[in-house]
C-alpha cells in the first residue's frame, strides 16, 4: 500500500532556509490538504519534494514506500510515482503537448513499456473528453497561450494519463472559474484510489467544497504548524489565520 513519509525536511533558497521541518505522513486512500498564508513555504514544498534545482534540501528525508525520493533525479520521482501539478506550469515552445504528454507517460511506464502511439492517443483522447477540452490542445505547444485555467486542466490529464501514487497540486484552484473548478475536482475524484494518496495545497477552502479532504494541514513560516480535519479548513476560511498565530504565539 502507498505510504509516503515527509521527516524533518529543511529547504533552502539562495541560502534563505524556507522549510524548517516538515512532517507529514500520507497513505494511499487518503487526501491531505496544507493551507496558509501567502509566502509560507507550500510551492516550496512542492518543488522541494520534485526536485526543482533552485531548492536545496539541507536536512530530513521524504521517502515512497520505503525508497528515498530525496536522493533520486526529477525523471526517477516520476517513475517512482510522483507527480507534482505546479503553481505556474511551464510554457514550453516547439514542444507539442501530445508529445510532452507521451514522453512524460514512457518515462513513468519505463523502458520496454512504452505505449504504442495508437493506444496513447486513445486514451489521451479519452481523457480529454473527460476533462471537457478542445482536442486542438493536443497539437498545441505546451501551455504556451493557454489561460490559467486551461494550464490546470492540462496538469490533471498529465496526472490521469501518468496514474501516480502520489499527487501533489499546487495551488490547483487559482484561475479558475467555477465551471473549471467542478471539471477539475472531478477528474480529482475520479483519481481517489485507494493507492493513490493527495497533497493539496490550496489558499481557500472553497476547492474543499469539491474535493474533500480527510486530513487539513496548517503551514506557516515554513512549518506544519496544526493539523485537523476538514473543520479546520472551514474555521481559516471563516476567521483567517490569526487566531492561529495566537493560539502558537507567532510573531510576524
Ligand atoms: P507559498 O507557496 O506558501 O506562497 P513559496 O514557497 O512560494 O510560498 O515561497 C516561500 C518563500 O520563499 C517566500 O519568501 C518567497 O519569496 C521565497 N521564494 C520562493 N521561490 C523563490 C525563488 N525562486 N527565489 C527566491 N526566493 C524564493
Ligand atoms: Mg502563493
Ligand atoms: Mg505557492
Amino acid at each position: 500500500a502507498t505510504h509516503f513519509v515527509i521527516d524533518g525536511l529543511k529547504a533552502e533558497i539562495e541560502g534563505k532556509e524556507i522549510l524548517k521541518g516538515i512532517n507529514l505522513e500520507i497513505k494511499g486512500g487518503e487526501i491531505h490538504a496544507i493551507m496558509g498564508p501567502n509566502g509560507t513555504g507550500k510551492s516550496t514544498l512542492a518543488s522541494a519534494l520534485m526536485g526543482h534545482p533552485k531548492y536545496e534540501v539541507t536536512g530530513g528525508s521524504a521517502t515512497l514506500d520505503g525508497e528515498d525520493l530525496l536522493e533520486m533525479g526529477v525523471d526517477e520521482r516520476a517513475l517512482a510515482g510522483l507527480f507534482l501539478a505546479m503553481q505556474y506550469p511551464s510554457e514550453i515552445p516547439g514542444v507539442t503537448n501530445s508529445d510532452f504528454l507521451r514522453s512524460a507517460l514512457n518515462a513513468r511506464l519505463g523502458e520496454g513499456n512504452e505505449i504504442s502511439l495508437i493506444k496513447f492517443i486513445r486514451k489521451m483522447e479519452g481523457k480529454m473528453k473527460e476533462l471537457e477540452m478542445n482536442p486542438e490542445f493536443a497539437h498545441r505547444y505546451l501551455n504556451e497561450g493557454f489561460s490559467g485555467g486551461e494550464k490546470k486542466r492540462n496538469e490533471i490529464l498529465q496526472m490521469m494519463l501518468l496514474d501516480p501514487k502520489i499527487v501533489v497540486l499546487d495551488e490547483i484552484d487559482s484561475g479558475l472559474d467555477i465551471d473549471a473548478l467542478r471539471i477539475v475536482s472531478n477528474g480529482v475524484n475520479a483519481m481517489r484510489s485507494e493507492d493513490r494518496g493527495f497533497l493539496i495545497i490550496t489558499h481557500y477552502q472553497r476547492l474543499l467544497n469539491y474535493i474533500k479532504p480527510d486530513f487539513v494541514h496548517v503551514m506557516m513560516q515554513g512549518r506544519i504548524v496544526k493539523s485537523g480535519g476538514p473543520e479546520l479548513a472551514e474555521r481559516l476560511e471563516n476567521e483567517g489565520y490569526d487566531w492561529v498565530k495566537e493560539e502558537l504565539g507567532i510573531v510576524d
